[in-house]
């Protein structure tokens, strides 16, 4: 992932690297250089804009410095603000509240919901976490069959949810099965649709009603780029998003998904998709992102 961008970051960094001095013009040539690279990558027009802005403003500032080379410090104000613009410090997931801690997953179907709530139920035993699944997307008999499959495969408490039974019920009953079971964090795997409809937000606002999930995820896949992007934003004005999962990073060689989403949203990327196998999630961390998107 980022493949193309760090190209040609790189590039831009390395022909500013000779310079022993850099004037305004430099800087301004090389922020061209950076808008292009970001644009190329899919990033959002406003974001990259923004992005762009606020560099050439800090490297200006830093121009006065003495003793650090002008290249060193425009690449670190780089760095700076690209963690900034990938969430800084927010990515943690906030579990803190009622037990046990709820987690609901929304997006659009084929974005790899269900798959990645199998992976953050494995991810949270890790951290020595007692999760929980629930599969509440009644619509596909399948997707129920599909997590609970997973969950007997990761030996996860799943909750037996039938075709006929109301998400809302569903999710009453399940919690109470968790609380019983002495399950830490529930995960709710939703519904999604080929695209946003009402009566999908109103279930989703539904079920936020009786679950107060302490987060609200929203898959979404990276490989959709800008789509992403605009559908993430329409779920967070309808039902309120606290972070994003975005999957399929594997295969998306642009990142213009990562770094849109928390500008646009105002919402963080807290967990990256990087495979199908139920162990392929990571944590999402912006400086070790933007390290290696600075090459
Ligand atoms: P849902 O409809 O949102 O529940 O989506 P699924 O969880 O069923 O995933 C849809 C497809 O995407 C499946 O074939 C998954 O194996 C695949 N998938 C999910 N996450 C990832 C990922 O991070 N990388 C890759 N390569 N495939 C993924």
């Amino acid at each position: 992932m980022f493949e193309s961008l760090t190209d040609r970051l790189s590039g831009v960094f390395r022909s500013l690297g000779g310079r022993v001095q850099l004037t305004e013009e430099n800087i301004q040539e090389a922020m061209r250089e950076v808008r292009l690279a970001l644009l190329e990558a899919d990033v959002n027009f406003k974001v990259v804009k923004d992005f762009t802005d606020t560099v050439k403003e800090k490297a200006l500032g830093t121009l006065v410095m003495k003793g650090v080379s002008p290249a060193q410090q425009v690449i670190k104000v780089v760095n700076d603000e690209l963690v900034h613009l990938l969430g800084g410090e927010s990515t943690e997931l906030k579990l803190q509240g009622q037990q046990p801690a709820v987690i609901l997953m929304a997006g659009l179907q084929g974005s790899g919901k269900t798959t990645s709530s199998g992976k953050l139920a494995l991810l949270l035993r890790k951290q020595k976490m007692k999760p929980y699944l629930v599969p509440a997307d009644v619509y596909r008999p399948a997707a129920i069959e599909q997590l609970r499959t997973l969950a007997k495969q990761l030996d996860i408490p799943c909750f037996d949810s039938k075709a006929d039974m109301k998400p809302a019920d569903i999710v009453q009953n399940a919690l109470m099965d968790a609380k019983e079971k002495q399950c830490t964090v529930v995960i709710l795997d939703t519904a999604g649709r080929l695209h946003i409809d009402e009566p999908l937000m109103q279930e989703l606002r539904t079920i936020k009603d009786i679950a107060k999930p302490q987060e609200t995820l929203f898959v979404a896949d990276a490989m959709t780029g800008q789509d992403a992007v605009t559908v993430a934003d329409a779920f967070n004005q309808q039902i309120g998003i606290t972070g994003v999962v975005l999957t399929k990073m594997d295969g998306d060689a642009r990142g213009g998904a990562a770094l849109s989403i928390k500008a646009v949203t105002g919402a963080p990327v807290k967990f990256v998709g990087m495979g199908e196998k139920l162990s392929e999630m990571e944590v999402f961390h912006p400086d070790r992102i933007a390290g290696r998107i600075l090459g």
